[in-house]
């Protein structure tokens, strides 16, 4: 069976230095906001190029607390608008929604998968206040026209960088092109660490020192409390596994690379729809593998049969959630479509040349 992602052989991968690194913070008796949290955010903010990195619980916590700093700060207010892509991952969504921020749906490019921009400026309105872009499956979204779509409008870019860590947009990193980003550091995520942990990285010292405090109880200094906070801390144990496996991100990143060239190259199936590479490979660090197909249903049940786990990226889109019952009535073709076509192959670091061979080679009989 080839999986669809072998986490433990990820991970042993690595097995000397982050069993060392395990035992030093078990022997330390430090286990929240030490050592390690420091280097990693020291790591991680040079290797995004930004200011200041914050370690934070999660990936969910890292958009929130973005969000959550900026209306302490009074840039925005609840009942403001955040435009954000209607085929992300829920998470980007509920970031906002669990803010009293209002989540205004933009459809994708069906190409990309990305966020059309050209759908940006249509939805905006006097409420609006950010974007919140996502560089979903891994691929940068980002443009001139985001940008001076912002500055016309005065809206913060955040970006959902949960997917993309290592990416580059001309030589920026994708946690570097907006006012702020959350990353994920989720398991399965390029950079993963061994439960929940997350990253919040900016250029801006004033949201950095918010956002410190709001996922501190709302506490700069111990027992003295500005906001109404929250407890969102990386713990020093997934801080030091992380400051393993940064050192290999862009290398296992360019593993990630080479294995969608294969495919892309040849996989040829004229029912099957493939992704396309950017023009500028940088810009895209393959979190996800993801084809297309009107027989999705049929074509993962015979990959299955053949030995190949596949997942599908994602089942039901964002406004026909129960979650989101005010939505289920709208319509957004695109990331409907997408939500029925998709399907995500085996994609990682540690793949085996027999097993690429073999997804190839099975998908180009069915
Ligand atoms: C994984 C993910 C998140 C949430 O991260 P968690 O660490 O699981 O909370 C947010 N957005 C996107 C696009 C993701 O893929």
């Amino acid at each position: 069976m080839i999986k669809f992602l072998d986490l433990q052989k990820v991970n042993l991968h690595h097995q000397v230095e982050i069993e060392e690194q395990l035992l030093e913070v078990f022997r330390s008796g430090w286990y929240l906001l030490g050592e390690k949290v420091k280097a990693f955010e020291n790591k991680l903010s040079q290797y995004i190029g930004t200011k200041q990195a914050i370690g934070v619980a999660n990936g969910l916590d890292a958009l929130r607390l973005i969000l959550r700093a900026y209306i302490e700060m009074g840039i925005m207010n609840i009942g403001d608008e955040i435009i954000v892509p209607s085929n992300t991952y829920i998470a980007s969504i509920l970031a906002i929604s669990d803010n009293g921020l209002v989540p205004v749906l933009v459809e994708p490019e069906i190409n990309t998968y990305n966020l059309d921009i050209s759908k940006i400026e249509e939805k905006i309105t006097p409420k609006t206040k950010g974007i919140l872009i996502v560089h979903l499956q891994g691929r940068i979204i980002f443009s001139d026209k985001i940008k001076e779509i912002a500055q016309k409008h005065n809206l913060k870019i955040i970006e959902d960088n949960a997917q993309a860590i290592g990416a580059e947009w001309n030589g920026l990193k994708s946690g570097n092109l907006g006012d702020a980003a959350g990353f994920s550091f989720y398991p399965g995520k390029n950079l993963g660490a061994l439960g929940d942990a997350g990253a919040v990285t900016t250029n801006d010292e004033e949201l950095a020192k918010t956002i410190r405090a709001l996922a501190n109880y709302g506490s700069n200094q111990k027992y003295v409390n500005i906001y109404q906070g929250l407890n969102s801390r990386l713990d020093e144990i997934q801080a030091a596994v992380l400051n393993v496996k940064l050192k290999y991100i862009d290398q296992e990143n360019n593993i990630r690379r080479e294995i969608a060239k294969r495919f892309i190259n040849e996989i040829k199936n004229p029912a099957i729809i493939l992704p396309e590479n950017p023009k500028d490979e940088n810009e895209h660090v393959w979190h996800v593998f993801v084809i297309r197909s009107e027989r999705r249903d049929e074509l993962q049940a015979y990959l299955t049969e053949h030995g190949i786990q596949t997942l599908i990226h994602y089942p039901i889109p964002p406004h026909q959630q129960e979650a989101y019952k005010e939505w289920n009535t709208l319509s957004f073709p695109i990331s409907e479509k997408i939500h029925k076509e998709v399907l995500s192959l085996p994609i990682s670091s540690v793949m085996e040349e027999e097993e690429i061979k073999k997804i190839i080679e099975v998908i180009n009989r069915f």
